[in-house]
């Protein structure tokens, strides 16, 4: 049997589920209006029938004052129940198990009516909240049990009472957001009182035979959060109170320790669960970062969790587990945690979706069917956006020819997964080799396409994904042969001296100064070596689990430079971009905007700042400035008469990434 620790059934009393696999709560956007629950439903359906053992939904307010934000998904009527059951019915239907997240915002809360145990702003809201009355805590109370109440007459299997990430409850339990002085603060006892009651009284009104999760927060990542006995305590508390099951919860939202983006190692957390094995006898989750079924597997078998829970790698593969069950866990379509078109997506109100699986939260939309007609079909270039749609292309039952004049596929991917903390970026470059072949696609390497052969070939139509090329930059110095551009760096490996100046701060001129100043291997790689650099405290002997940072020394002298004024790095992703700038900060990188490139000679590069000379005694200079399309190929096709499509980098260069390419790709693909 493929992993035997993974797929051993977990006995709940009530209910035995399959296996050791959760899908981790997740908000898609398609929470909050009832008009999306049909894709919801599809959405949770293919993901019961790709074999997790269990699912829990976003987040769900028990109250309008528990909102996440005006409008989100709540669940506190009766007439809200029948959106809910269209959910529960196309999960039961695959043979699924679904429980719903009882989530209170609390201080997160991002509108005018949200409530705290005292009056506190948070530092990600605008919104400073009202402090709840005595009378209001219990009627919150009041508000999680009936939630859980209509959660089970919708045909839930169970609730998530959601404790972690800095929530209500969580800045309940916290000294830091609890300032009272009533029956629900003062001391630890009566600030743990709240989580402690919604589990008892939840248990009361639902029942021995439903779930009930409680996520705790095991380590909060923030000043004056809670220590270590202070958990265990509550963890206790929890169990006697009539939890069925305790998850993982790491880090509040306002943590700045990173908790799942891509360079924080796989399983960097699960030494935390770990430690709290024993302590009680209902089973523990094990969460962050767990991505592929050996991660997984390893886990389970040094006893670290009795469940793992995944979201994202759900996200990004919906059929993860019965791959994993089936022994072709090298089919898996792994997160690479980028968060790009996930988490960035809810931060900006969209629909969350994934790049490296675009159909992720639009099944009903973007569907991949049998062509009504075979066509004959070269796709040119096997970037990102070429390979997603050649394989595409061949799922649908195309003939498919894809070729590139490099000797590997992956485009700028080969660049990417070089980056310290992007080493996941290979597991895409795994999973395309492999689809390509499944799809039956011909792939030609080292292949360089031509219009003219591209003609005679008698393709019906062709795709070009040629990419781009770096743009150039001109100035006085500028061809001397110490000035490179980034592939010199990157494909040709062209060494560099011991200080080096980037001339563009966009998000290659990032992870070149990233690749610049790190050592081999990336502390991404080491868990103990990333919990040090970041501050966290491994023995938990802290409050909250903080220990000064102690980043390692740089690799090099990095200058990073950006003409615009303000601050470099201000346009990259929401909730990774302040991991970059963290990162090079702690390696002493010095961020320049508003500069002026003068000259390139023997003393370095000399530039100005905000209009004051300066001169870097920079041994190189790395040119990240930029992209340009590389369309030449698909202009003499397309003045030949042949039929074209143009997608990817060279389509658009401007603020192209691997999520535009790829569901460009296979929109294209879904349609021709
Ligand atoms: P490309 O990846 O450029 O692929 C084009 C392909 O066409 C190449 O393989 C090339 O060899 C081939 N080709 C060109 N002309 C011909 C021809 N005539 N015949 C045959 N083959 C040809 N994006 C993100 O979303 N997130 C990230 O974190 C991220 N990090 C990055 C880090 C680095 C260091 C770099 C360089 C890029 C990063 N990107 C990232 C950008 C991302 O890789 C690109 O947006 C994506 O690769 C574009 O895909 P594409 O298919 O359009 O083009
Ligand atoms: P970019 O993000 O557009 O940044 C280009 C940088 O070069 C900017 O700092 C720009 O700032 C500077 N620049 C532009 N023209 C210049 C010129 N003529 N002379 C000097 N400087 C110039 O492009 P990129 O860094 O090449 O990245 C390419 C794409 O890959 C991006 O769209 C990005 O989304 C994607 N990518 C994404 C990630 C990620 O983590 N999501 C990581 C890497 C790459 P000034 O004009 O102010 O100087
Ligand atoms: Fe994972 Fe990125 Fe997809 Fe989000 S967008 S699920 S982080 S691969």
């Amino acid at each position: 049997m493929n992993y035997p620790n993974l797929f051993a059934p977990l006995d709940l009393g009530h209910i035995t589920l399959p296996n050791r696999i959760l899908m981790g709560s997740m908000h898609t956007g398609l929470e909050d209006k009832a008009s999306d629950y049909d894709k919801l439903a599809a959405y949770f359906a293919e993901r019961a029938r790709g074999g997790v053992g269990l699912m829990v939904t976003g987040g769900i307010a028990p109250s309008i004052q528990g909102w996440l934000k005006p409008f989100g998904g709540r669940l506190t009527l009766p007439w809200h129940k029948p959106r809910h059951r269209k959910l529960t019915r196309a999960v039961h239907a695959e043979g699924g198990r679904i429980c719903l997240q009882i989530l209170h915002a609390g201080r997160y809360g991002y509108h005018p009516l949200s409530v705290a145990p005292s009056k506190i702003k948070s530092p990600i809201t605008p919104f400073t909240p009202r402090a709840l009355s005595s009378r209001g805590v219990e009627r919150t109370i009041r508000d999680f049990v009936r939630c859980a109440k209509l959660a089970q007459e919708s045909g839930y299997d169970g609730v998530e009472v959601m404790g972690s990430e800095g929530y209500l409850i969580n800045q309940f339990i916290a000294a830091r957001t609890n300032q009272r002085n009533d029956g629900w603060g003062g001391d630890a006892e009566r600030r743990m009182r709240l989580p402690i009651e919604i589990v008892r009284r939840t248990r009361e009104a639902v029942g021995r035979d439903f779930i009930i999760i409680y996520r705790l927060s095991m380590l909060d990542l923030v000043e004056g959060g809670q220590d270590w006995s202070e958990i265990v305590t509550l963890a206790k508390a929890i169990e006697a109170a009539g939890a069925s099951i305790i998850n993982t919860g790491i880090g509040w939202h306002e943590a700045r320790v990173p908790t799942i983006v891509t360079s924080v190692p796989r399983a960097g957390f699960a030494w935390v669960t770990h430690r709290l094995k024993g302590e009680v006898s209902i089973p523990l989750i094990t969460t962050n970062r767990i991505n592929m079924p050996d991660v997984a597997e390893d886990i389970l078998a040094r006893g670290a969790a009795d469940m793992v829970s995944m979201a994202r790698p759900l996200l990004a593969d919906p059929a993860w587990a019965n791959k994993a069950r089936e022994g072709r866990s090298d089919r898996i379509n792994t997160c690479i945690a980028c968060n790009q078109a996930c988490l960035d997506h809810v931060f900006q109100n969209r629909r969350a979706s994934c790049l490296v699986n675009p159909r992720a939260c639009h099944e009903t939309e973007l569907k991949i069917e049998p062509a009504a007609v075979r066509k004959n079909i070269a796709v040119v270039g096997a970037g990102p956006a070429g390979m997603a749609c050649a394989s595409a292309l061949g799922e649908r039952g195309h003939k498919v020819t894809l070729l590139d004049r490099a000797t590997e596929i992956g485009g700028q991917f080969n660049y990417a997964k070089q980056i310290p903390g992007k080493e996941e970026f290979s597991e895409t470059l795994r999973y395309f080799q492999h689809r390509l072949s499944d799809t039956g696609v011909d792939v030609r390497l080292g292949h360089t396409a031509d219009a003219a052969s591209l003609q005679t070939a008698g393709y019906d139509e062709v795709v070009i994904a040629t990419g781009i090329t770096p743009r150039t930059v001109s100035f006085p110095g500028s061809d001397d042969p110490r000035v490179l551009n980034y592939l010199d760096l990157l494909a040709d490996h062209h060494p560099v001296g011991p200080r080096v100046a980037i001339i563009g701060a966009g998000g290659i001129g990032f992870d070149v100064a990233e690749y610049l100043v790190e050592r081999v291997p990336s502390p991404a790689t080491d868990i103990a070596r990333w919990a040090q650099e970041w501050g966290v405290d491994m023995q938990l002997a802290q409050r909250g689990g903080l220990q000064p940072p102690v980043p390692e020394s740089p690799a090099r002298q990095v200058w990073l430079l950006q003409r615009s004024a303000g601050r470099p790095g201000a346009r990259l992703n929401k909730t990774t971009g302040w991991v970059h700038r963290a990162t090079l900060k702690a390696k002493r990188a010095i961020m320049l905007g508003n500069v002026a490139y003068q000259r390139f000679d023997n003393e370095g590069l000399h530039i100005t700042v905000d209009g004051t000379p300066q001169i870097l005694p920079a041994d190189h200079v790395v040119i990240c400035a930029g992209q340009e399309p590389n369309r030449q190929l698909a202009d003499q096709l397309i003045a030949l008469g042949m039929k074209v499509h143009v997608i990817g980098g060279a389509d658009v260069a401007a603020e192209l990434d691997a999520k535009r390419a790829i569901a460009q790709g296979t929109r294209l693909a879904s349609v021709i």
